[in-house]
């Protein structure tokens, strides 16, 4: 480890090895992952792990080039071990336990403005005090809303390394978004939330966003889970959920890169104006014209099986529809380094 920053625990799950398989099988899908024996090292952009087998026990070693990158190495390292071992005993304890501080990657912010895009996207530009983390990089956050009329409380960190949540009345409303523009003159953060009624449920992501007022506070938690693929080809398919991320990486796209796009829209009114120095080729589709026979599926799985092997598949949609494409992108052995494909949201369900 190359590391600076360094903090050691030790894990006791009721079935130790076990544990360790499923971590080593469950990581490989997000990180570099190397096993010997009963040690396993996962390496990742916020740094790195060791999980070795000692008798029942777990040993951790962790190590980061910040005290942030450590803490969140650790608390994303305590959340799955925690989700590992289910409803099975399970203790974790750190050399250095975290004091109850607010998360190193939470930021607070302020609404500024909501003005709609289109009739059914409106955008929320919203002030923080640091939008450098926002800059480049990673391109998605959890944004924290605190309960109507109440001051917020912030989740803190947990003895464990697990994030500890306000409850009860100060139960905060966590949604994942796509921070869609930074204004780094004036330090802001822009969100698009696509209006997505649905007449049994309640919506209250969407709604924050139709309510939001200047001045409401809310905070991020991120940013996470990826940015701009790295790839000379990248084909962009996705839904309105998805259209904020595709026009980001279409704007954040370097020269020279050549983007095939396939996006579904509700109808023509829906269409926003994408710019990009990289070539892009898009193709709008209009749900409304096909209710019957389902325009983004179809028009993705074609496009797939047209498109070289080399191509870069970033595809983000509703969770039915992802589970075919995953199926098909396996079926054709497409090389999983060269994908991200993702469910954005779920009939009948909260996002993904
Ligand atoms: C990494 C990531 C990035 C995302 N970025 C964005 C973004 O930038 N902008 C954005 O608008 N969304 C984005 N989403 C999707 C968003 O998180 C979900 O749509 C979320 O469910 C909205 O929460 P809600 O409270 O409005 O509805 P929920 O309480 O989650 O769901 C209520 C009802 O609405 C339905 N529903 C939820 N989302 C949709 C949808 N998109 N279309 C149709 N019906 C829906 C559900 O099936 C359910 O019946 C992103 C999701 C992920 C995982």
């Amino acid at each position: 480890m190359t590391e600076n920053f360094r903090l050691s625990g030790i894990a006791m799950p009721q079935d130790a090895a076990g544990m360790l398989d499923i971590a080593a099988e469950h990581f490989a899908e997000h990180a570099a992952v190397a096993r010997t024996g009963d040690r396993v090292t996962i390496t990742s952009e916020v740094g790195e792990a060791e999980l070795a087998l000692d008798g029942s026990l777990l040993r951790i070693d962790l190590a980061a080039q910040s005290t942030v990158k450590l803490q969140l190495a650790r608390t994303m390292l305590a959340e799955h071990l925690f989700y590992f071992a289910g409803d099975a005993p399970f203790e974790l304890t750190w050399s250095d336990p975290p004091p109850p501080a607010v998360l190193a990657n939470l930021h607070e912010v302020r609404v500024v403005s909501a003005e709609p895009v289109t009739p059914h996207m409106l955008r929320v530009k919203f002030a923080c005090a640091d939008v450098t983390p926002f800059v480049g990089g990673q391109m998605h956050v959890r944004l924290l809303v605190p309960p109507k009329g109440r001051p917020p409380v912030w989740p803190v960190i947990d003895d464990d390394g697990r994030i500890k949540w306000p409850e009860g009345e100060d139960a905060l409303l966590v949604r994942v978004y796509t921070i869609r523009f930074v204004d780094t003159g004036r330090n802001e953060v822009w969100v698009d939330f696509l209006q997505h009624p649905n007449p049994d449920t309640a919506t209250p992501g969407a709604d924050f966003a139709r309510d939001a007022r200047p001045g409401d506070r809310a905070a991020f938690l991120g940013p996470g889970g990826g940015g701009v693929p790295e790839a000379g080809h990248i084909f962009l398919a996705g839904d309105e959920a998805a259209l904020p991320a595709i026009a980001r990486i279409a704007e954040e796209a370097p020269a020279g890169t050549r983007l095939t796009a396939i996006i579904e829209v509700e109808n023509k009114d829906e269409e926003q104006p994408i710019e990009s120095a990289a070539s892009l080729d898009l193709n709008w589709i209009h749900r409304a014209e096909h209710a019957a026979t389902g325009g983004l599926l179809p028009a993705i799985k074609d496009k797939i099986a047209s498109l070289p092997p080399e191509t870069f598949m970033w595809i983000a949609c509703e969770r039915g529809d992802i589970r075919d494409i995953r199926a098909l992108l396996k079926d054709r052995q497409h090389d999983r380094k060269r994908m991200y494909v993702a469910w954005y949201w779920e009939r009948g369900g909260e996002s993904g």
